[in-house]
């Protein structure tokens, strides 16, 4: 008898995962404790893969041989809890889809720079004519392409969530961003439990793989001195120092495979972070042999990812800026540090436990005027208010948002938009968000 397989959520990876189980001749069922969404429910039905939605049935899931969980679904979610006290083995979409995988893996993790570093290291392998797929939280699920497509390299972008769900899973070339506190309430509020999550990226490597990292990121460092690596290392910094990739007088410069050096000026994604994502993307390109020329090309072409720093429009000598993916303090210190003129700074949404010490001395350093927005600013309002001079206007709505930045921006000023806080209070998700901005500023051209 087949062995089987439950598929618990049936989103992107879920029914990717259900699909390539079934190629693979397990008997696949698929359960979904919300509405499945209904091009979701439509693939389903196409290939002819069982499924119930709006429940759990338990006892038909308790009869799996091994289940395969979407990232969403926490630990302390009942019917995993069930699963594990009966010792099913659960695993990740990446993690099943891997042993039917045969092309190279570049795997990307880290707090803040994953989508961008994904994007950027698709870019350059595209540009060089590689046959490579895009998966992971990006694009298309890892497991409907092994299904379905025949790639030499994928670029996987993954979180912790994914991570934890991976065991035998092997990158060719993994990427560490950095580490910052995030997802808290999904690791008990342990910093270390998420840290050991994101480490996970490092499992069965051997010195033929290669791992990519941020030298200086402090918890990363601390974190190396505990434990034994056994991959390549292929550390990047903002100094030269035992680093193969660094900056220096004003340009980037790349000592692996092979050795090269570009102007940062002839980047086009700006801001120090964004740096770090162009000498991680660029080491994984030169690790799998793209020669200096393709990579220095795409670094010049590449226009970043939409809504991080994304820029929209100049409007009276006013250039304004969507990051509505900066949902953490640190993404917004970064936006920050990128800024080279006077900034008026939309901040706002809902709180994720933020310190807004961390971006203080920046704040009032490199903004004159702040825009709070979001349905409760009252910590915001108490915050600022407390601890600085900088005048702010306390808006509930998009629109008075952006009317306020519009009067009391100047020519030569930038309004930015990057709100340390998730969106759920006034949008459906940072997109929306991103979205409504963007119309909102070129409504003021009318
Ligand atoms: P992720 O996929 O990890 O959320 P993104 O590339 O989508 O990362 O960027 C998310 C936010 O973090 C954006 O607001 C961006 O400006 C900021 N950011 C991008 N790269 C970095 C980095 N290397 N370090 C810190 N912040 C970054």
């Amino acid at each position: 008898m087949a062995e089987k397989i439950v598929v618990l959520g049936a989103g992107e990876s879920g029914v990717g995962s259900a699909i390539l189980a079934q190629k693979k001749g397990f008997d696949v069922w698929v359960s979904d404790k919300s509405a499945i969404k209904q091009n979701y429910k439509e693939m389903l039905v196409k290939y002819n893969i069982p499924f119930e939605e709006l429940q759990h049935t338990e006892n038909k899931i308790l009869d799996a041989t091994e289940v395969i969980k979407s990232p969403g679904i926490p630990e302390s979610a009942d019917i995993i809890k069930k699963i594990r006290a009966k010792g099913i083995p659960v695993v990740s979409e990446i993690e099943f889809a891997c042993r039917y995988n045969k092309a190279k893996t570049i795997c990307i993790t880290g707090s803040n720079g994953k989508t961008t570093t994904t994007m950027l290291t698709y870019f350059i392998l595209s540009h060089a004519g590689y046959n490579v797929g895009l998966a992971g939280n990006v694009g298309k699920s890892f497991a409907l392409q092994v299904a379905e497509e025949n790639f030499d390299y994928y670029v996987i972008e993954l979180s912790s969530f994914q991570l934890d769900g991976m065991y035998d899973f092997r990158a060719d070339v993994a990427i560490l961003m950095n580490i910052t506190p995030d997802h808290l309430d999904r690791y008990n509020y342990e910093f270390q439990n998420y840290i050991n999550s994101k480490f996970r990226i490092l499992q069965n490597l051997t010195q033929e793989q290669y791992f990519i990292y941020w030298s200086e990121d402090p918890v990363i460092k601390a974190e190396l001195k505990k434990r034994e690596v056994s991959a390549s290392l292929a550390p990047f910094g903002a100094n030269k120092e035992n680093n193969v990739a660094w900056i220096d007088n004003g340009s980037l410069h790349v000592n692996c495979m092979n050795s090269f050096s570009i102007p940062v000026n002839d980047v086009y994604i700006k801001g120090i972070h964004n740096m770090y994502n162009s000498m991680a993307a660029s080491l994984a390109a030169s690790i799998v042999g793209v020669p200096d020329a393709v990579i220095k090309e795409a670094l010049s072409l590449f226009k970043g990812v939409e809504h991080r720093l994304e820029y929209v429009d100049t409007i009276k000598g006013v250039r304004y800026i969507n990051d509505s993916k900066a949902t953490n303090i640190d993404s917004c210190w970064y936006a920050l540090q990128s800024m080279t003129t006077p900034t008026v700074l939309i901040l706002g949404g809902t709180d994720k436990g933020n310190d807004y010490n961390a971006i203080l001395d920046l704040v009032k350093q490199k903004v004159h005027t702040l825009v709070f927005m979001g349905v409760d600013n009252a910590k915001l309002v108490k915050f600022f208010s407390e601890n600085s001079n900088i005048p702010f206007v306390d808006t509930h709505s998009l629109k008075d948002a952006v009317e306020a930045c519009y009067n009391a921006a100047k020519e030569g000023d930038t309004v930015l938009l990057s709100p340390c806080c998730a969106s759920f209070d006034l949008f459906k998700n940072y997109e929306n968000r991103g979205e409504l901005f963007k119309e909102a500023v070129r409504a003021l051209r009318k």
